[in-house]
């Protein structure tokens, strides 16, 4: 069984402004700021506002906006790095890699020949 939403989590703390964040973008339903561990140049992460621990427990609705914005921001940050390529990532659950427990998706522009840092 999956584990219930906790409002302790570092990304709701940066929604409710508790903490800093360097915010990209914004809108009704959703923020994009810079990950604080970049895996690489441009790294940034597409946050839904409404709460929702991973895609599992989503609602259809807000993951509709959500992956607009991600195409958006994967569009401006393809741009603005000159990047050959993005990579979107989105885990769920700890066995999936996950260690921030409310949805996001990650962005990261690619170059060719570039690996992505651990
Ligand atoms: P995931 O849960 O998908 O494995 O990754 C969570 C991501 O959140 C990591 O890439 C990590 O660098 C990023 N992260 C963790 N804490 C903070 C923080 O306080 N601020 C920002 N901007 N990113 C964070």
């Amino acid at each position: 069984m999956t584990a219930q939403y906790d409002d302790s989590n570092i990304f709701a703390k940066i929604l409710r402004g508790e903490i800093p964040s360097h915010r990209v973008y914004e809108d009704d339903h959703t923020i994009a700021f810079m990950d604080v561990m970049p895996q690489a140049p441009g790294h940034l992460l597409v946050v839904p506002k409404t709460p929702s621990r991973n895609l599992l427990d989503a609602d259809p609705a807000i993951l509709a906006k959500t992956i607009q914005v991600v195409q958006k921001m994967a569009r401006a940050a393809k741009e603005a790095f000159e990047a050959d390529g993005i990579t979107i990532i989105q885990f769920n659950e700890p066995a999936a890699g996950q260690t921030v427990y409310h949805l996001h998706f990650h962005v990261i522009p690619r170059h060719e020949g570039q690996m992505l840092k651990p």
